[in-house]
């Protein structure tokens, strides 16, 4: 009897010491967020909206078939530039690469600091042929109505090429003068792939020895309901992308007559495979930038959301089931798997010789190309498939603990002052992957704040932003280049 009471008393005061230590664990977590400083910068806001505008009526399309590509619309977008921006005109050197990419160089004033460069694209999408008549206004007009502005590249991502221009413009008309150099990188075919311009531009400037502390390009922005639990609207900085790879499974021979078919057939073999791999799937593990997510967020949690973040020693198996859960917070942590092609036969009573299937992935950083084949190979056990793995391997992850994205988080917060500003793992890529090569670190922001509506109309239908979102972005461009020249 008095045994039993001990062991009682034992595991109830073991409980108490949990309680109090998970508990004191949520309690003393501590914002990561810096305290705002409300920004003073004061934009002419007609003159950038109208900028904004005419920059979508330019036909700049980029077509898979580089053939298509209209130059004289590129021509024009740039003699545009030069006349809406004179004192950046004056004040920077302009070059330009492969005669479209275009480097504009901003002289700091001390030299033994490394230059920090803002990025983006002034390439669109096409609008879909059959689409234009969904449209509420014609895609490259420009429209402005009801404090909107319409068009294809108003979020991706003329925003970000007028929206750095209007900035600078700004500054230099304040009296601004950077103490770092500061580059401003304009891509011209960022959706097929950025190779004749982000690329070029990335390889001039590395034969010249430039290193930048950070480059800053277009990639996550500032959403809500995005995090469970969390209120607030969050600022997503795209530290690192996946990779994406493809892989073929493929196996041959063995055909014959349908009529006397074997138990396992080429079809039937690549069937199981593929069956296998989905079963099974890459572990998810809450590391990297996923992980750093949930750090920069869970402080600004409700308290129970708090407490299972600040004991993830503890919780981590169950947040990992959670997140498994759903698409998007699974391809936050683990490399996904995703059969795309799926080829066999040609008659219906004859047994294909051959059967192949197509597997895109999308790679966490860690996960190497290699790590793919033999996970599918060990998965898979059929040594009569042939596997191939080909691709990208995820970039490079950036720094959080540096002043480079203190500095991004803290110009967002001066802005967006009620926004969390966290780090995040892109999934799609963008020009930033090829900056990885010559800059310490490369973030991924594009500083409006979107809905999901909005993510659909960036490469689809009625593509518009509000005029706040414009101009708060403009205000966060200009609060970067003070902040990282402070
Ligand atoms: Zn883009």
């Amino acid at each position: 009897m008095k045994k039993r009471r001990l062991i009682f008393g034992m595991i109830s005061g073991l409980l108490i010491i949990f309680i109090i230590v998970t508990a004191s664990n949520a309690m003393l977590v501590t914002s990561r967020q810096p305290s705002p400083q409300p920004t003073v910068v004061m934009i002419n806001e007609v003159k950038a909206v109208e900028h904004l505008s005419k920059a979508i009526t330019y036909k700049t399309i980029s077509y898979q078939k580089r053939s298509k590509f209209d130059f004289t619309e590129f021509d024009k977008f740039i003699s545009f530039l030069e006349e809406s921006y004179p004192s950046i005109h004056t004040q920077l050197e302009l070059e330009k690469i492969n005669e479209y990419g275009l480097i504009y160089k901003w002289q700091g004033s001390d030299s033994s600091k490394n230059p920090i460069g803002l990025t983006s694209h002034y390439d669109v999408v096409p609008v879909l042929e059959g689409t234009e008549d969904n449209w509420e206004q014609p895609p490259f007009s420009g429209t402005v109505e009801n404090d909107k502005i319409w068009g294809r590249g108003t979020l991706d991502d003329k925003v970000g090429v007028i929206g750095i221009l209007e900035a600078v413009e700004f500054l230099i008309n304040d009296g601004f003068k950077p103490a770092r150099d500061v580059y401003l990188m304009f891509g011209f075919d960022e959706e097929i792939g950025g190779d004749e311009g982000a690329l070029k531009i990335v390889n001039t400037l590395k034969a010249r020895g430039v290193t930048f502390d950070f480059v800053l390009d277009e990639g996550g922005a500032i959403v809500e309901n995005m995090v469970p639990g969390v209120d607030q609207p969050v600022g997503v900085v795209g530290i690192s992308e996946k990779g994406s790879a493809t892989s073929e499974l493929s196996i041959e021979g063995s055909g014959g007559h349908s009529s006397q078919p074997k138990n396992h057939t080429n079809i039937g073999r690549i069937a199981g495979a593929i069956a296998k791999l989905e079963d099974t799937q890459f572990k998810g593990d809450l590391r990297g930038p996923g992980e750093d997510l949930f750090e920069y967020v869970a402080p600004e949690m409700s308290f129970p959301m708090r407490y299972v973040f600040a004991n993830k020693v503890i919780f981590e198996p169950i947040i990992e089931q959670i997140l498994l859960q759903q698409p998007a917070t699974a391809a936050l942590i683990r490399t996904t798997i995703a059969p795309t092609i799926f080829q066999a036969g040609e008659q219906y009573n004859a047994l294909p010789e051959k059967a192949t299937a197509i597997i895109n992935h999308r790679l966490m950083p860690g996960d190497s190309l290699e790590d793919v084949k033999s996970f599918i190979e060990d998965t898979i056990e059929d040594d009569a498939i042939n596997v191939t793995v080909t691709g990208s391997e995820a970039s490079k992850v950036s720094s959080t603990n540096g002043w480079e994205f203190k500095s991004i988080q803290q110009a967002a917060r001066n802005v967006y002052k009620d926004a969390i500003i966290a780090p995040y793992l892109m999934f799609a890529g963008s020009d930033a992957k090829h900056y990885d090569s010559i800059s310490k670190n490369t973030y991924r922001f594009l500083p409006v704040q979107i809905t999901s509506q909005d993510l659909n109309r960036m490469h689809g239908t009625n593509e518009h932003i509000s005029k706040d979102n414009f101009i708060n972005a403009i205000k966060f461009y200009a609060e970067i280049i003070k902040e990282s020249n402070s």
